[in-house]
């Protein structure tokens, strides 16, 4: 491999100094509000995904390229797996669509791939640097669970989730208040938005600056360039010449890491981004220009925004060529219901509400271009983790896997707090005052 300058990362507004990798997973968002981007994005060869030994061999040989000069390629292999170690099926369903299954981590989603690499990058970059790390999450269910576990334990971590009471599903939130080490989980009186931004306000507040705060938010570059992995996988595994990549989306950052992939040369013919009634995204593809909402419940709820925060970041990488790369559409709840049935009759696979609502948009993707390039819809995670939602649609309810069975026996803790940053401030401040 060609030795190069380490790749630098720029605010998507342009007033932040460009940094390395190690320290733009520190700050999350950059002081200018932005989000950070690549300078340069490496080209990989096709050897990646024609001549991929395991999952392993081909993410550190992706990631090697994009953290060369920050990582040694011991600490990157490592790395990956530590945090990577669980399978990634691809399963075909027939008629050239197929499901690569991104919930077999740990918590049961996608998310566990972002959160478990970050949090050993970030041990890596803390310890190098002898700091500590307050990770402010706001989550409408899978990121916290996924953050938490990822980052549990850590001895230079503290972790805060931050998530709406009473909207997240029964397993979702009994997997936010089990017990960890370092971590503490806040319900808050509010929506998801009202979440979002008491983490922003948190970062801009002076009390606050005594201490280094990440968000591990998907706005985090720790968590996207992990989230390109699997894309490569996919091609690799079903050996395709093209794919077109189908993904069920909320904040946009799990897509965000299908456009990087193909802006370093994965042959994806079109991404399709599956939302819900949250449909902002496939609003402002059809020409009817950005307008953020609030957001709205939904069966899928991991995908309930209003107002997706790497939006910024798709437009930044993409710009003009948004349009023609991207795909949208948005898909009811009774939409999504119906296609867990159907899917489930006609070809016996069981798939989460999120996962149906990908599902459906691949369905109406093929159905409005003729395309016929084989599909990969994203599931992005475990059915069993919304058992309310698969009784409805089919009159049963999955089996709990053995990660799941067990979060009932043990030990929760949840302090629940109005939707102001002063609320949260009198539980955070004391939690991190040992620090030194
Ligand atoms: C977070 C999540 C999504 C949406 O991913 P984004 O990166 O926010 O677009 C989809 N499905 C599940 C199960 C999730 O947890």
């Amino acid at each position: 491999m060609v030795a190069a300058e380490p790749i630098r990362f720029v605010s998507t507004r342009g007033q932040a100094p460009g940094l390395l990798f190690d320290e733009a997973l520190l700050q999350g968002l950059a002081p200018d509000g932005g989000l950070y981007i690549p300078t340069r994005i490496p080209q990989l060869p096709s050897s990646i995904w024609k001549q991929a030994a395991s999952f392993a061999d081909m993410a550190a040989n992706v990631l090697t390229r994009w953290l060369q000069g920050v990582f040694s390629a011991e600490v990157i292999a490592w790395t990956v797996a530590e945090a990577l170690s669980f399978p990634v099926p691809l399963v075909p369903l027939g008629d050239e669509r197929y499901v690569l299954e991104l919930f077999h981590g740990p918590t049961l989603s996608f998310k566990d791939f972002g959160a478990r690499t970050m949090a050993r990058l970030a041990l890596e970059v803390l310890g190098r640097r002898d700091e500590h790390l307050l990770v402010l999450v706001a989550t409408s269910g899978d990121t916290g669970s996924a953050v938490a576990d990822g980052f549990a334990g850590l001895e230079r971590v503290r972790v805060g989730l931050i998530y709406p009471y009473g909207q997240v599903s029964p397993v979702q939130e009994r997997q936010l208040i089990v017990q960890r080490p370092g971590v503490q989980a806040f319900a808050v009186h509010g929506t998801f938005d009202d979440c979002q931004r008491l983490v922003k306000s948190a970062f801009a507040d002076p009390d606050f600056a005594r201490v280094r705060l990440s968000s591990a938010n998907s706005i985090n570059v720790g968590r996207l360039l992990p989230q390109m992995l699997y894309y490569v996988w996919a091609v690799a595994a079903g050996g395709f010449d093209e794919v077109v990549f189908c993904v069920p989306s909320g904040n946009l950052g799990n897509l965000t890491g299908g456009v990087l992939a193909a802006l370093s040369g994965l042959p994806i013919r079109r991404l399709v981004a599956a939302h819900n009634a949250n449909d902002f995204f496939p609003r402002f593809l059809a020409g009817k220009g950005p307008a953020f909402g609030p957001s709205r419940r939904t069966l899928s709820n991991a995908m309930d925004v209003g107002a997706p925060s790497n939006f910024e970041r798709l437009q930044a990488l993409l710009g003009e060529a948004l349009p023609a790369r991207i795909w949208g559409t948005s898909v009811s709840d009774e939409a999504t219901l119906a296609t867990i049935r159907n899917v489930y009759e006609t070809t016996g696979y069981l798939a989460d509400p999120h996962t149906a609502v990908g599902l459906e948009a691949a369905r109406r993707y093929r159905a409005a271009t003729g395309d016929r390039t084989p599909q990969v819809v994203l599931a992005t995670a475990h059915p069993a983790k919304f058992p309310e939602v698969i009784r409805q649609a089919l009159g049963f309810e999955p089996e709990a896997p053995e990660a799941l069975a067990r979060l009932w026996k043990q030990k929760v803790s949840v302090v629940r707090v109005e939707a102001t940053l002063e609320a949260l401030k009198a539980h955070l401040l004391p939690y991190v005052a040992a620090w030194p």
